[in-house]
C-alpha cells in the first residue's frame, strides 16, 4: 500500500507518531498531478492507497483530491481521529481512531475502529470500548509506544500497554483484536 501521509491535526496528542504535525516550516504543498508522478514512481501498477496524518479530514482540498484519486483508478484507505472535517464519499474503507468524543454517524460509517491503550483501562472506559465492540463488530486495540527502542533499534511495546489491550481482548471473549504497528517492529520506513 502507498502512504500519503498528512501534515496537521486539530488536536495535540502527546504521543503523535507525526514528528512534524506541530511544525507548519516543515510542511510542503503538492499538486495532485505531482503527488500521482511521485506515486507512480514509487510503484506504477500499486492500486492501494492509505491516507494518513497528521489528520486527513483537516486537509483543504481533501474531496477533490480524493476524487482525482479515484478517476486513477485507486483503492483509497483512510486513517482518521474523526475531527477536522466530512468523510468525503471515495473513501473505500475507513479506519476510526477515536481520540475525543464523536457523533454516532462517524462510527457507523468506520469499516473499523481502533483504539490506542496506553495503560489497563478503568472500568468505565473499558465499559465503553466493550460496548463499542459489541455494536460495531471491527474494534482493534493497539498498544500506544513511547518512543523507547531496543538494542536493534526496533520500538519496544510499553508491557503496561500490552497488559491493557489483552485485558479488553480477554473481556471481549477475542471480539476486540490486537493491532500491532508491524512496520516499526520490521523497521520499515
Ligand atoms: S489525532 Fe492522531 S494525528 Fe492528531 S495529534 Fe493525535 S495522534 Fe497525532
Amino acid at each position: 500500500m502507498l502512504f500519503i501521509r498528512f501534515h496537521g491535526c486539530p488536536l495535540s496528542c502527546p504521543w503523535c507518531d507525526e514528528p512534524l504535525h506541530r511544525d507548519p516550516a516543515a510542511r510542503r504543498d503538492w499538486q495532485a498531478e505531482e503527488l500521482l508522478a511521485a506515486l507512480r514512481q514509487l510503484d506504477p501498477h500499486l492500486p492501494f492507497i492509505l491516507l494518513t496524518g497528521g489528520e486527513p479530514l483537516a486537509v483543504p482540498g481533501l474531496a477533490e483530491l480524493v476524487n482525482f484519486l479515484k478517476a486513477q483508478g485507486y483503492w483509497l484507505a483512510m486513517e482518521s481521529s474523526g475531527v477536522g472535517g466530512t468523510i468525503p464519499e471515495g473513501i473505500d474503507w475507513l479506519t476510526l481512531s477515536p481520540k475525543t468524543a464523536l457523533t454516532e454517524e462517524i462510527y457507523q460509517r468506520a469499516n473499523e475502529i481502533k483504539y490506542v491503550i496506553d495503560t489497563p483501562p478503568t472500568a468505565r472506559r473499558s465499559r465503553e470500548i466493550m460496548q463499542r465492540a459489541q455494536q460495531h463488530g471491527n474494534v482493534w486495540v493497539q498498544p500506544r509506544a513511547d518512543g523507547q527502542r531496543d538494542a536493534a533499534g526496533r520500538e519496544i511495546i510499553p508491557p503496561q500497554a500490552l497488559a491493557g489491550c489483552l485485558q479488553l481482548i480477554r473481556q471481549s471473549a477475542g471480539t476486540i483484536r490486537l493491532s500491532l504497528q508491524t512496520h516499526k517492529w520490521a523497521q520499515l520506513p
